[in-house]
């Protein structure tokens, strides 16, 4: 059966929503209106230490403003409240026991200071690539080293963990980008990822991946920023059964600085007179405590329709002359 086509627009409320977020965000909801499909907000703020308060607002004002419009997951003329995965933590920790139960996960009790030990070692012995994987879980105290009545009293004592994904030690992990065709990873490269964190909330990875399976997604576009994450999100779908329902990849590639050397920063924007930001956006120094205000382009005076149409050109073309959409 043909599966409605569903994206989702998933900002971590961190900051100001970047004219990178809006063109993701505006891609999403294209390929939702030309499909015939649903578009979602989902806000992705796990991280309670990066949590800006006003970002969600700020995110949802922005899309308004540029006429994006959400069908689910947004409080004002949506039937659906937003979807917080702040709010989510439990089915997150339900899903994280199923990995643990089938063998793909495991409780990892290293302090701090022996992950450090562990990445200097493997610093002195000039390891390209220090990880927890395969090989360094060996050595380290963990659900998969410590005998079983050990880890039973870690777990009653209240002892701090964490659950980290067992990724294997070779297996080709591939998945079709629709931008960037068969992307072909070995596992060997992919670290243990921690999907629990020790204070008991998911990492953007579970959450990531559970929601966009409980909320349907069919197709997952964003930066390319997120393309390393993406084999281990393969491996995620597989160990949780949903690998026949796993959603089609589009990573979008970034908007870069005029010399190309990396993201376009709001200081690249401030050097070249043009504001990074849909709105205006008021912030704070980080260095001298100052409130701080950054242009945004509706109180430059321009009109959304002529952002919408520029942002649609950075990284597409029609194949027409046509310069202007609706
Ligand atoms: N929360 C992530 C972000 O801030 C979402 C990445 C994704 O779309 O999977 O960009």
């Amino acid at each position: 059966m043909e599966r409605e086509v569903r994206v989702r627009f998933a900002p971590s409320p961190t900051g100001p929503l970047h004219i990178g977020g809006v063109r993701t965000a505006l891609y999403n909801y294209l390929l939702a209106r030309k499909l015939g499909g649903k578009m979602l907000l989902r806000i992705e703020d796990t991280d309670q230490n990066r949590f800006v308060p006003g970002a969600e607002q700020y995110i949802m004002d922005s899309l308004r403003w540029c006429g994006i419009v959400i069908d689910e997951g947004i409080e004002q003329g949506g039937p659906h409240a937003p979807y917080r995965q702040s709010e989510r933590k439990p089915m997150y920790r339900q899903y994280a026991q199923q990995l643990i139960d089938s063998g793909h996960a495991y409780y990892a009790f290293d302090t701090p200071e022996e992950l450090d030990a562990m990445r200097a070692r493997l610093q002195a012995a000039k390891v390209p690539n220090p990880q927890y994987n395969s090989i360094t879980r060996a050595q380290m105290r963990n659900s998969l080293t410590l005998p079983e009545d050990e880890v039973k009293q870690l777990l009653d004592s209240g002892a701090p963990y964490v659950i980290r994904l067992k990724v294997p030690r070779k297996e080709e992990i591939r998945f079709n980008d629709l931008i960037r065709g068969w992307v072909v990873v070995h596992s060997s490269a992919v670290d243990d990822k921690v999907l629990m964190k020790s204070d008991g909330m998911p990492t953007y990875h579970l959450a990531n991946i559970v929601d966009d399976h409980l909320m349907e997604i069919t197709h997952v576009i964003r930066g390319e920023e997120w393309l390393p994450s993406a084999p281990l999100h393969v491996l995620l779908y597989r160990y949780l059964g949903w690998e026949s329902t796993m959603p089609q990849f589009a990573h979008l590639p970034l908007l870069l600085k005029p010399d190309g050397t990396g993201k376009l920063s709001k200081r690249d924007g401030d050097k070249l007179g043009f504001p990074v930001f849909p709105l205006e956006f008021h912030g704070t120094d980080a260095e001298t405590g100052q409130p701080t205000v950054s242009s945004g382009y509706r109180e430059s005076g321009y009109l959304p329709e002529a952002f919408i149409n520029f942002l649609a050109f950075l990284g597409w073309n029609p194949g027409t002359q046509q310069e202007l959409f609706t």
